[in-house]
């Protein structure tokens, strides 16, 4: 390399540190600058103010426009300056200018970056929601589960007693089957009960010979096909049922029975 072409490339460190160059004048510049001290040093020198000045700038982008004039005047400055300019390179307004652009920029990289910012906030917000739907699910399967369990604990029990209730006249089509254990609770399936008029529940009762009937708010509503399964909590000193019966009763049920008497059945 001559001494002419050392300056010519060096005049363009300006550029460089800018990222002003053409890919090819960029690795020209790179290649050099593994075997030039010099031009690695002034590069370096020029890193360091427009760096910090960079990062003092707020970051913002600029019109299309603005920023292409000022590349331009950059790179057309650069390739006009004096050939030897010595270790005085780079001038104080070049370093200044060069803040500027780099300013730009990184303040057009920053624009990219909140975006990609937001995007990606926006994906974690609906996977956040996917997994709480799919914990709600789970939760619910799980709840599911457990009453399957405790039904069939019921079924399986060794002291399960079986009561099968039949429709009386309010509702000659139902029929029911109770089936208690004083251990595990009590498991009642009933299906063709009539809808409920409005404010009014089922409520079951159990019957232990001549004491008057037991219900520890044992009330239910069934679906839209008059078909109900579900499990009561029986406390452990229930007395030994004879009978079971159903009535029909104000919402949230009575301490005794006041309505009309849908199913009875005895202890089979
Ligand atoms: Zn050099």
């Amino acid at each position: 390399m001559t001494s002419a072409e050392h300056d010519d490339l060096r005049s363009q460190l300006g550029a460089y540190v800018l990222g002003a160059l053409t890919p090819a004048e960029n690795a020209e510049v790179q290649l050099h600058l593994i075997t030039c001290a010099a031009c690695a040093a002034d590069v370096h020198a020029m890193r360091a103010p427009v760096d910090a000045l960079a990062l003092a700038v707020d970051p913002v982008d600029p019109p299309a426009a603005v920023r292409q004039r000022i590349l331009s005047s950059i790179r057309a400055s650069s390739s006009t300056a004096p050939r030897r300019t010595g270790r005085a390179f780079p001038s104080a307004w070049l370093a200044a200018a060069a803040s500027v652009v780099l300013a730009i920029i990184l303040g057009g990289y920053a624009t990219q970056l909140r975006g990609r910012v937001q995007m990606l906030e926006s994906q974690l917000r609906e996977a956040i929601t996917q997994l709480q739907t799919g914990e709600r699910q789970m939760a619910q399967a799980r709840l599911v589960a457990a009453n399957a369990q405790r039904q069939l604990s019921v079924l399986a029990a060794p002291d399960v007693a079986h009561v099968d209730l039949k429709g009386q006249a309010a509702a000659p089509q139902a029929s029911a089957r109770a089936l208690w254990s004083r251990s595990r609770g009590l498991l009642f399936a009933a299906s063709n009960l009539p809808a409920l008029p409005a404010g009014r529940t089922y409520q079951l009762w159990v019957i232990s010979g001549k004491l008057p009937p037991i219900s520890d708010a044992w009330i239910f509503k069934t679906d839209a096909t008059g078909v109900v399964t579900t499990m009561f909590a029986t406390p452990v000193t229930l007395p030994a049922p004879t009978a079971m019966a159903v009535t029909i009763e104000p919402d949230g049920g009575t301490p005794a029975p006041t309505g009309a008497m849908y199913l009875v059945g005895s202890l089979n």
